[in-house]
């Protein structure tokens, strides 16, 4: 003989109540016992507020505001040079390898924009000098 096992569950639904704009309600796993998900829920409102603020401060950089005069290739060499340091100076992301590389691709045509600059300078006055001298 079998015995017919009669249980009566409960289904907890444990999914977000929100329903968003669009009419779907938000799915999202609920928060300790509220019936919204962290970002809905109207008690995690200052959690989710101090959240975003330590989010934006960790993203920025904390350093003084930049007091750049740009007047030759050479001043945005330092330039270029400080957003290198202050890629190190983050976490490592995949955005910030990217950023990373696209600076030094930069800084290393500006090295050479500088080095010609340079020997072009020294090759000017060495000119002038022998035009000077024939006179
Ligand atoms: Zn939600």
């Amino acid at each position: 003989m079998q015995m017919k096992r009669t249980t009566t569950s409960i289904s907890k639904d444990t999914r977000c109540s929100f329903i968003k704009p669009s009419g779907d309600r938000c799915g999202a796993a609920r928060v300790r016992d509220s019936g919204y998900c962290y970002f809905h829920s109207p008690t995690c409102q200052e959690e989710r507020h101090a959240a975003r603020v330590r989010g934006g401060l960790a993203r920025h950089a904390t350093g003084e505001p930049g007091d750049y005069r740009i007047e030759s290739p050479a001043d945005i060499l330092v330039i270029l040079e400080r957003a290198v340091n202050d890629c190190f100076a983050q976490a490592p992301t995949l955005g910030r390898a990217k950023t990373l590389a696209q600076i030094c691709s930069v800084l290393l045509k500006g090295m050479e924009v500088v080095e010609f600059e340079s020997r072009l300078r020294v090759l000017e006055q060495a000119v002038f000098k022998a035009i000077e001298d024939k006179r």
